[in-house]
């Protein structure tokens, strides 16, 4: 089957002292060149699409995770040139009329994505999804009310922690003692009228379950941690007196979070006097989002993705190819005969983190070293939870969910 092909790459070791030479060039499948690089790396040839035809690998990581290749493009484009301006956007000051611009727009844009109007607010802060769990309660705090937590994953059960640690926070519905492998019920949550807020995550990014329909909390403002399904799905965002998500799921590259804020709970929380002013979400509404220097670069990224969301047809329409790549794996797993075995109750299973387990550890290690030789990247599950875990956010292209599904199935041929 080899042709005659120059001797394969001599690579050191990274640590490394002798050069070392990894097993050999062959063909995938009659159809793919692998060249090795280092252990468990290649570099792939497709054959018959001329020279030096490197692809991207199908991205299937958790996050940070695969950004639209128009949109990389667009970047590289730009990089060292921003409209003309002789510089970088990465270079500019952030008291630039231009950079100004750029933070009205994406706020004004994310807003028209979701759906939502002048009511609301968008806010952009580094510190990630994490600060958040922080914030909310330090900025609810002198409400002198507690937060109510729906706690259906360990992200929503980190953000009941630091609420803990600031001060009141309830637990309203729970399934850790199912193991997250079911959503807990959020239709008769015992609320008390006098909460500060409810939380609940949105899409539980670590287990793979995602909530469909969201509770009724009358008057107590609803928050939600959208991080992994933000701009995902066709959702009443309305229902939400805030949701918020750190970029590097489905908005962009890791560096900024959003936080869609309602104006009426922006006037309960300005009334907060004992909390530094970074930590203040009136701050960053004051002086909308430059406070300090905010992370430009993040922003920056993330409106072009947000321009290419629209480009797509709007959150409608990728809902559609998300829910045709969800079809296909899950497909896949609940016509193996349990040869792949899906962690999360069909009911609650999540368009965005598809997670399963297999015979044992060791197939799984194996499936997951031969996904990496075969194109595939990111889909080991999280170390808390093991097996395999496919994460199809937005920019992940459908051909790549069949790629990966057509892996599994040959996989389970010559492993079932
Ligand atoms: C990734 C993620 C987080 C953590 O985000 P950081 O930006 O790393 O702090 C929190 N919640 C959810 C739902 C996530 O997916």
């Amino acid at each position: 089957m080899l042709l005659s092909l120059p001797a394969p790459p001599v690579i050191a070791e990274p640590s490394g002292s002798n050069p070392k030479r990894f097993d050999q060039v062959g063909w995938h499948r009659e159809r793919t060149l692998l060249v090795p690089i280092r252990r468990g790396a290649f570099l792939r040839f497709r054959k018959g699409r001329g020279r030096c035809p490197l692809e991207r690998i199908h991205n299937f990581n958790p996050g940070p995770a695969a950004l639209p290749l128009e949109v990389l493009r667009q970047a590289q484009r730009q990089l060292i040139d921003y409209r003309h301006g002789g510089m970088s956007i990465m270079e500019m000051s952030h008291r630039s009329s231009d950079v100004e611009r750029l933070f009205e727009e994406t706020g004004q844009l994310l807003l028209k994505l979701l759906g939502l109007d002048a009511s609301y607010t968008v806010l952009t802060m580094g510190g990630g999804a994490s600060m958040q769990f922080a914030m909310l309660p330090l900025n609810a705090k002198e409400s002198g009310k507690a937060g109510g937590y729906v706690v259906s994953g360990s992200f929503s059960e980190k953000a009941y922690q630091e609420a803990r640690f600031v001060g009141d926070a309830t637990v309203l519905a729970s399934s850790k003692n199912a193991n997250w492998r079911t959503l807990p019920a959020v239709d008769d949550l015992p609320l008390d009228p006098a909460m500060a807020y409810v939380h609940m995550t949105t899409n539980n990014t670590i287990e793979g379950s995602q909530f469909r329909h969201f509770p009724d909390t009358g008057a107590v403002p609803l928050i939600g941690d959208m991080t992994s399904d933000m701009l995902s799905r066709v959702i009443d965002y309305r229902r939400f007196a805030m949701c918020y998500a750190s970029a590097q799921k489905n908005l962009g590259p890791a560096g900024v979070t959003v936080a869609v804020v309602r104006k009426d709970l922006l006037d309960v929380f300005a009334k907060v006097r004992q909390l530094p002013s970074i930590l203040r979400y009136s701050t960053y509404a004051q002086h909308k989002s430059m406070y300090n220097t905010p992370p430009v670069h993040a922003v920056y990224m993330m409106k072009l993705v947000l321009e290419w969301t629209e480009r797509q047809g709007g959150i409608a329409a990728i809902e559609q190819e998300n829910r045709r790549k969800a079809e296909l794996i899950y497909g896949v797993i609940d016509q193996s005969d349990g040869f792949y075995d899906g962690l999360i109750a069909k009911s609650d299973r999540s368009m965005m983190n598809m997670t399963w387990r297999m015979a044992d550890e060791a197939m799984e290690k194996r499936f997951v070293l031969e996904s990496e030789a075969n194109g595939f990247d990111g889909l080991a599950g999280h170390r808390s939870v093991g097996g395999i875990r496919a994460s199809a956010y937005n920019a992940v292209p459908y051909t790549a969910c069949k790629a990966l599904a057509e892996f599994m199935l040959d996989f389970r041929q010559r492993n079932g």
